[in-house]
């Protein structure tokens, strides 16, 4: 296997067409990657210079062919076996069936992928990103701004190495994060966020002292924002709106972490609930485990309800069909906390709470998808717990198809992003997030949790991060 064409990008590109530096500096600047940012300019500088420019946005990402491909229809669960996937400026450009080993066409790549398979890139729709390993227990931000930023580099270099190409985070993340990762000053996925978690005083997302009366207020954390009331709901959804989330959640029922919490504690009052689903006309996710949590956030208007563990009754998962509300079940962080090393992250007198929601996670994902709610892909994983990332597709591997699971981590979870055609699938017109796999994931979606031995490499954007196919150079490294 071999390419037959290469592209060559100007390394000054991304400044314009500024002779910055000889023709033989820029021979020597070539250190095998086809650019490199700008680490010098040479005086006098041009007046032309264009110094609001970012210097380190890449050029457009470069146009290649995947050929003999066999694509993943991730929505039909069939194979399209041996296709010719273009992609180009970090779009799917055009499908179609392979003709040759190698296409011939100026500027384009060609590799030659027959054998292999094609799958779109994974979508984790709950995610902590900024809670990273090493934390103390129980905290989404647990540092200072500038720890917490730092370390969450390595956190969403992590995800993408895991085939994560679009994440969610629901509490902790700012558009700060987003646009890092959006122009690759950070490695890693596509994110989407919501800043912090809405949670009532007492309520999940509450980590005030229990003992210190009386309570100080509207209190506007990093992690999370208690309010109290329709008018403090009002202003905390719109504040978190002007600072550029995607999404808002909120806590409509007890939590495990929480100490003070009980599980089946209902929390926010519907009209609380409805003032923040009716202000912000975006999507509104809700934490909660139980039917009634769940109950009066539907009646409030939420979009989406975060673990669910404790639905038990079919009238509530057929109300969630119905209206189109998405289940994100977190089977995976319930099952680590559960036992060591990850049980010292929790309180003990939390313990209990972890028996019930275990049991009840694999009995509503089963029942959910019988009844036709959209179930997405989630995980939940925070602190040194984020390496477990893919092993939630093993746990519901026990309980339900391959196809149907691969269909939760991609175009389900596009559609709890209204991403629907864009992320989650390979159609033409959709961002080039894919995943090049020696195993087919319809038939055994656990393969995925062996990275190394069946994922060969993975394009996120248009660019490639990871990589052992011939002809198939990385771009961005992850190590
Ligand atoms: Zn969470």
């Amino acid at each position: 296997m071999s390419k037959t064409t290469t592209t060559t990008r100007d390394i000054t590109s991304s400044l314009g067409n500024f002779e910055l530096v000889s023709a033989e500096e820029k021979e020597q600047m070539k250190t095998g990657a086809d650019w490199m940012p700008p680490h010098w300019v040479v005086h006098p500088v041009p007046e032309s210079y264009d110094i609001a420019v970012l210097p380190w946005v890449r050029p457009e990402a470069g146009a290649m062919s995947l050929v003999g491909i066999n694509v993943v229809d991730v929505e039909s669960s069939k194979i399209l076996p041996s296709m010719t996937v273009k992609i180009k400026a970090g779009k799917i450009v055009s499908i179609s069936k392979s003709v040759f080993a190698h296409m011939q066409e100026d500027g384009w790549e060609s590799i030659n992928a027959a054998g292999l398979y094609l799958s779109p890139g994974l979508i984790d729709v709950h995610t902590h990103i900024t809670a990273a390993p090493g934390g103390p227990p129980g905290k989404l931000v647990p540092t200072s701004e500038a720890e917490t930023a730092l370390k969450t580099t390595y956190v969403l270099k992590g995800m993408l190495f895991r085939g994560f190409t679009t994440v969610r985070d629901v509490g902790g993340a700012t558009r700060h994060y987003k646009e890092a990762t959006e122009q690759w000053l950070v490695p890693g996925p596509r994110i989407f966020q919501g800043g912090p978690i809405i949670s009532q005083t007492g309520g999940h997302g509450d980590d005030s002292d229990r003992d210190v009366f009386p309570p100080k207020g509207l209190k506007a954390g990093r992690e999370s924002y208690v309010a109290d009331g329709v008018d403090e709901c009002l202003k905390a959804a719109r504040k978190i709106m002007m600072s550029g989330a995607d999404h808002i959640k909120i806590c409509s029922s007890g939590g495990v972490a929480s100490l003070t919490d009980p599980l089946d504690s209902e929390q926010f009052t519907v009209p609380e609930i409805k003032a923040i689903c009716d202000v912000v006309r975006m999507m509104v996710t809700a934490h909660c485990f139980t039917s009634q949590g769940a109950r009066n956030a539907i009646e409030g208007g939420i979009g989406g309800i975060e673990h669910g563990h404790l639905i038990d009754d079919d009238e509530t998962l057929k109300l969630m069909a119905e209206k189109g509300v998405h289940l994100t079940p977190t089977l995976i962080v319930q099952e680590l906390l559960a036992r060591p090393p990850y049980n010292a992250i929790i309180p003990p007198s939390s313990r209990e709470k972890l028996k019930l929601v275990i049991d009840g996670g694999y009995k509503v994902i089963k029942r959910a998808h019988e009844l036709g709610v959209n179930i997405a892909y989630g995980t939940d994983c925070f602190l040194s717990m984020q390496p477990c990332q893919l092993s939630e597709f093993d746990l519901r591997a026990t309980v339900l198809p391959s196809d149907v699971i691969l269909k939760q981590a991609t175009v389900n979870g596009a559609k709890v992003l209204g991403m629907q055609g864009k992320l989650g699938v390979i159609k033409e017109g959709a961002f080039a997030d894919l995943l090049l796999l020696t195993a087919n994931p319809l038939e055994d979606v656990t393969i995925f949790n062996k990275p190394l031995k069946y994922v060969k490499a993975i394009i996120k954007d248009g660019r490639v991060v990871k990589s052992s196919v011939d002809g198939l150079k990385v771009e961005v490294p992850l190590i």
